[in-house]
């Protein structure tokens, strides 16, 4: 053998270990599913750069993988025909950190340590490579990368600081192609390697792989033999005398590899004939979440435009990003022909607003090497994008519906920002958004109310939806522009969050009502009394212009006006000007 080269993990590594090895020893088993998860990773990279070259496959063109134990010795073995690594990305791979499952895993730990949630909860975890030390006391990686002429293995064992990386020169031991990982299981743990075991996992763990996982199994055939008559109970009562052939059932047995897995993707099955269960468990699967979707919805589409797709809406917002603008996600799995393009054309298939939404989408009518450029220009991805945004909009009304308020409430708490942000972004959708939105109201502090709910509870001369801006419910509550509109017992809407009063304003109106501002000059509340206000500005008009004197520059006027009834006065906004809050959002952006 060459000589093995000693590498040091990164320090993040071996806390790492330490950490899956101590929260997840009630949960061994999980170690199957993420190595499966890497093998079935490494043939999506070979599978999809053999689009543009086939000669990638020329080695061993089978994409599968292949798990054969060895229960005598405690050893199982894993072969995936990927995409392999060269000795650099061993290196960068396994003894290092850089990867998002990974990171995932540490945050959820930490998470549910705080809540005091249990530790299966952990285990749903993509925890990653490291989690073979849950059984084995010995890892060897050998792989072989279509980049490489050489083939090297990892090798590492359990509680240990270093591994070594040697070549490969038993040519017995090359591989064509991709990577075998032979686990070297722990005496206690030897179970695993049993291939009924084994059998029970891969079934388990690996329902939406959608590669061939064999696995080595006995197998059983009975057949007939014939054999001769034993010929002392031959003659009997003065039968022929010749020997007469009898048959006899014989049992062989041998061990060949068997498909374990069911390999067509979930969405290519009938809708119909998958249950929430199964969408639930493909979402967790494919994004590496713990928490199920609050909706999911599985469509196809022929016509003009032929894809299929499943669609969820998550049941809560990514951590730590309050910049919903900017944050790139990787939400949107994007197929061709059952062939993993990218995970990174979201923002061509959804507008950014609606980047929370996860899914596949597979389409036969893109090309196989479709680029960035290619989605932006082309007819059939807008129309995919058209079916795709209202199937979102339908996922989201059909929470808004559930019979469980908290769903929607929960919706709300976590992507409301996003819906808000599409009345601004997307005027062609305003009427899908609209009905969506909720707010605080006057009549209604505690539970929000949808714009449906406030048309509803209109007054029957009521012609518009009223609404204030402020930074809380408290400070809209008392703010003096309510006084005469609460006496009317008109309800008005409670714009609390910084960007409710921009999203409102770009709709302007809902079901032809429109939106006004009560903290506007100029508000009509349908009761002008030109009589009154007449002698009212003759009685005041000279301490309007003695305050507006005083006040200068101060105020763009001082008018009589019929807007309060027990405060003395209030500012108000110009008809064209900024809303206070507006004022102080903009005040606030400059410090
Ligand atoms: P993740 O799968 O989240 O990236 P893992 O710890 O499971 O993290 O794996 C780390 C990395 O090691 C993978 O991203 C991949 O680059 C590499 N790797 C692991 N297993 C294989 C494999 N069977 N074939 C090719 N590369 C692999
Ligand atoms: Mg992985």
């Amino acid at each position: 053998d060459a000589p093995a080269e000693k590498y040091e993990y990164q320090a993040e590594v071996s806390r790492l270990m330490d950490l899956i090895v101590n929260s997840l020893y009630s949960n061994k088993e999980v170690f199957l599913r993420e190595l499966i998860s890497n093998a079935s990773d490494a043939l999506d990279k070979l599978r999809f750069l053999s689009v543009t070259d086939s000669g990638l496959l020329k080695d061993a063109v089978d994409l599968d993988i292949r798990i054969h134990t060895d229960k005598d010795d405690g050893i199982i073995t894993i072969i995936d025909t990927g995409i392999g690594m060269t000795r650099q990305e061993l290196i960068d791979c396994l003894g290092t950190i850089a990867q998002s499952g990974t990171a995932k895993f540490l945050k959820a730990l930490k998470d549910s340590k705080e809540a005091g949630a249990d530790n299966n909860l952990i285990g749903q975890f993509g925890v990653g490579f490291y989690s073979a030390f849950l059984v084995s006391d010995k890892v060897a990686v050998a792989t072989k990368s279509p980049k490489s002429d050489k083939q090297y293995v990892w090798e590492g064992e359990a509680n240990a600081s270093t591994y070594t990386v040697r070549e490969e020169t038993d040519p017995e031991k090359l591989l064509p192609r991709g990577t075998r990982i032979t686990l070297y299981l722990k005496r206690d743990d030897k179970g695993f390697a049993h291939p009924e075991k084994i059998q029970k996992l891969v079934k388990n763990y690996s329902q939406f792989v959608s590669f061939p996982i064999y696995t080595w199994q006995e197998k059983a055939f009975t057949k007939e033999v014939e054999v001769d008559e034993d010929p002392t109970e031959a003659k009997k009562d003065g039968e022929d005398d010749k020997p007469q052939k009898k048959t006899k059932k014989v049992v062989e047995r041998y061990w060949d590899w068997e498909l374990t897995n069911e390999t067509q993707p979930l969405w290519l099955r009938n809708p119909k004939e998958v249950n929430t269960d199964e969408y639930n468990e493909f979402y967790k699967k494919t994004f590496n979440e713990y928490l199920e979707p609050l909706a999911s919805s599985h469509f196809t589409t022929e016509g003009e435009v032929e894809f299929r797709s499943v669609l969820y809406v998550p049941s809560i917002a990514p951590q730590g990003r309050d910049d919903i603008i900017n944050f790139k996600t990787k939400n949107i799995r994007l197929y061709v022909k059952r062939v993993f393009i990218s995970d990174d054309f979201d923002g061509e298939l959804f507008p950014r607003y609606l980047s929370f939404i996860k899914g596949v989408v597979d389409s036969n009518d893109l090309p196989l090497n479709v680029s960035r450029e290619i989605l932006q220009e082309s007819r059939i991805v807008r129309i995919m994008r058209k079916r795709l945004v209202r199937k979102a909009f339908d996922m989201i009304l059909g929470i808004s519906m559930s019979e469980n308020r908290e769903d929607y409430e929960r919706f709300w708490e976590n992507f409301g920002k996003h819906l808000k942000l599409g009345c601004i972004e997307d005027r062609e959708n305003h009427k899908r958004i609209a009905p969506l939105l909720r707010f605080f109201s006057s009549q209604s502090e505690e539970e929000m109310i949808s714009l449906d709910e406030y048309v509803e509870n209109m007054k029957p001369d009521q012609k518009d939806i009223y609404y204030i801006a402020a930074d809380s419910v408290a400070s809209a509550k008392n703010t003096p522009f309510l006084e005469r509109i609460l006496e009317k017992d008109l309800e008005v809407l409670f714009l609390v969050d910084p960007i409710d009063e921009v999203a409102i304003q770009n709709l302007k109106s809902y079901k032809d009502k429109n939106f006004v501002d009560i903290s506007k000059e100029d508000l009509d509340l349908g009761d002008k009394n030109e009589e009154k206000e007449k002698e009212l500005k003759q009685e005041f008009g000279q301490t309007c212009d003695w305050i507006k004197k005083h006040l200068g520059d101060k105020v763009a006027s001082v008018q009589i006006s019929n807007r309060v009834s027990t405060s003395p006065c209030v500012l108000v906004s110009g008809k064209f000007g900024w809303s206070a809050n507006m004022e102080r959002l903009m005040k606030a952006q400059h410090t």
